[in-house]
């Protein structure tokens, strides 16, 4: 029988290679940013249109390549940056494959402009499907650009399976935000269909972050550094109350690469365990420094994994120094986010001086009442503006944003002045002299007729407030409170576009929106509930709900926003109502077309009838 085996073309190796290194337009970017960081480039230019699908662009100031070079850089294995398989355990470059240029190569329409800084003249060429199209001497400035065009061009199966351009331009905007906050160091320009995305300057590790997500992440960033033989550690962590319920800003960088590590992550994770939420998630930015020798990041093609040396020891140090930052930066003290929420509640409950429930119950077995229960909650109060000072001189390092976050700041911190209640005028008429009390800072026990219910105060809330805004949202006719001064509050460009997409509900509930700048939007109104201190941790909320509800199923747009709303502003356990408040929650809630249950279909109230008490008599 004849030979039958045959080595595989070039063209169609690259092709099958390509594979591996280039799933989307996302994976060209990060390739190309890495290549030109790996030149030594200071300033670096990413152009993108429709997605990434018609044009990749990524052009550098850094050191260029020789004619001979740029030629050879399409080669597979071609690197300048190792020479023997040693050199893989000491890498202080992004690339060490040489694949990367081949396999966009082998996919794409490529033009390359180069010049070392030492000569007159650059060199142009073109690349089409692996093959040279043309080489010429031209007239270029010193560095490289590479103009990536329409990818996938010869295989209509991995075109056809991108996404749309949205969501294209999505993944190249994590691969942008990747690369930029591991080099701050090196300005970026982001493009995007003739309009320019992002413009970083030069700036320290805390400006790069804060230009990336807005002027409002400052005040989120608590510092993080530690210093050990295994590993050098700096970067920020959120604090607590920031913690969101979707993955977001969620980075680890390793010797400033960029890598997912599920299990660093947990350490992360567990150190904010007790000071956040259970389903919600610290935002952190963490920069690990460590013996290059000690990793091997050799184990993917894409190279976002890391196998550590030695990770057991590595989790503890992160696990600890992250638990160190949260406790040395008085977040401990602060940590029940029960109470942080408690402060910025506009509620009617919320303005009255905080009496104990006049019913005494042994709060010992929970250690959360236990420790307001002997601060007591003027105290509290007291203790939280004290750190937000404390908070005040991690600002310093952030000269040019400084003015910004003033304005934000002082919105924040703003003492709750309520802004009119509903609630309040129907207080009045209420019959106080019913019989509830407070059990736990949890329920609300009242009597009836046969004989008694037990409520829990915050799904009891939820459900009122739910009712209120869907009412608002399909009557109409929100009662929106005119602000004075309108806000102006900085958003990520993702969730200004998100914001964007769900302003007509917010409309109807009572948000007024003026103009949507690039980073900034501006509100002139806000529903008659929400008190200007929290409009931002409001659509924050908002935001995040709806990017986690629209994959998910909830049915209506307006349903999100009203559960949201409901979540956010509703009561929480833990938070003491006097007993005015008690009998209006009570009397709320039976107003409500469906008292038994809240929002999220969670059983609102209990009842206990004299025939139950009884029998437990007998
Ligand atoms: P790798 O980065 O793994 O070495 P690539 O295929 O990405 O492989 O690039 C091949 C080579 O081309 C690099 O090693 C480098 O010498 C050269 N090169 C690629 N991009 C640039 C650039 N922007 N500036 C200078 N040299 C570059
Ligand atoms: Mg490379």
């Amino acid at each position: 029988m004849a030979d039958i085996i045959k080595l595989l073309p070039d063209h169609v190796a690259n092709q099958i290679a390509a594979g591996e290194v280039v799933q989307r337009p996302a994976s060209v970017v990060k390739e190309l940013l890495e290549n030109a960081i790996d030149a030594g480039a200071s300033t670096i230019m990413l152009i993108v249109r429709d997605g990434g699908k018609a044009l990749i662009q990524v052009v550098d100031d850094g050191i260029g390549m020789s004619p001979t070079d740029a030629r050879l850089s399409f080669e597979r294995h071609a690197t300048s940056k190792i020479q023997k398989a040693e050199d893989l355990f000491d890498l202080n470059t992004k690339g060490f494959r040489g694949e990367a240029l081949a396999s966009i190569a082998a996919i794409a329409h490529v033009e390359m402009q180069t010049k070392l800084q030492a000569e007159e003249l650059g060199t142009v060429l073109k690349i089409e499907g692996s093959k040279i199209i043309s080489q010429e001497v031209g007239a270029t400035v010193t560095g490289t650009s590479m103009a990536v065009k329409n990818l996938f061009f010869n295989i209509p199966a991995r075109r056809n399976f991108l996404k749309s351009n949205q969501v294209e331009l999505r993944h190249i905007t994590d691969e942008f935000h990747r690369v930029a906050l591991a080099h701050p160091n090196i300005a970026f320009h982001f493009h995007n269909n003739g309009s320019e995305m992002f413009n970083l300057p030069k700036s320290n590790y805390r400006q790069r972050i804060v230009n990336i997500f807005g002027a409002k992440t400052n005040q989120k960033l608590v510092p993080v550094a530690e210093e050990t033989q295994v590993v050098k550690i700096s970067g920020f962590i959120n604090k607590p109350e920031f913690a969101k319920k979707s993955r977001g800003e969620q980075f680890f960088f390793v010797n400033n690469r960029f890598i997912k590590s599920p299990y660093l992550h947990h350490a992360v994770v567990s150190a904010f365990e007790g000071v956040i939420k259970p389903d919600t998630y610290p935002g952190y930015f963490l920069y690990l420094d460590v013996n290059p020798a000690s990793i091997d990041i050799n184990i993917h093609p894409t190279k976002t994994e890391v196998k550590f040396d030695d990770e057991h020891t590595l989790y503890a140090i992160l696990r600890s120094t992250v638990k160190h930052s949260l406790g040395q930066f008085n977040i401990v003290p602060a940590l029940d986010f029960e109470q942080d929420q408690n402060l910025e509640t506009p509620y009617a409950y919320k303005n009255k001086e905080a009496e104990l429930p006049s019913v005494a119950v042994d709060s010992s077995f929970n250690p959360f009442q236990e420790k307001v229960a002997t601060k007591g909650a003027a105290s509290y109060q007291k203790g939280s503006k004290v750190s937000n000072q404390s908070w005040e001189g991690l600002y310093t390092g952030l000269e040019s944003e400084i003015g910004k976050e003033v304005a934000f700041r002082s919105m924040q911190f703003e003492s709750d002045t309520i802004t009119g209640s509903v609630f309040d005028e129907e207080k009045e008429s209420l019959n106080t002299s019913s019989t509830t009390f407070q059990l736990r800072r949890k329920y609300i026990v009242t009597t009836i007729k046969s004989g008694m219910i037990v409520i829990d105060q915050s799904r009891a809330h939820q459900r009122v407030l739910y009712e209120k805004f869907l009412k608002n949202i399909t009557v109409k006719e929100a009662v929106s409170q005119q602000l004075l001064f309108p806000l102006s509050l900085s958003f990520s460009i993702n969730d200004r576009a998100i914001l964007e997409e769900i302003k007509e509900s917010l409309n109807t509930i009572g948000f007024i929106f003026g103009a949507m700048g690039d980073e900034t939007v501006e509100i002139k109104g806000v529903p008659v509930l929400v008190s200007e201190s929290e409009v931002g941790m409001v659509l924050d909320q908002l935001i995040s709900d709806y990017q986690m509800e629209v994959s998910g199923n909830s049915f209506s747009q307006t349903d999100i926003v009203a559960k949201t709303l409901a979540k956010t502003l509703s009561v929480k356990t833990g938070e003491i109502l006097e007993s005015t408040s008690q009998t209006a929650l009570v009397n709320d809630l039976f107003a409500c077309k469906e008292p038994l249950v809240s929002p999220f279909n969670k059983p609102v109230y209990i009842t206990i009838t004299e025939n139950d008490i009884d029998r437990k008599f007998i």
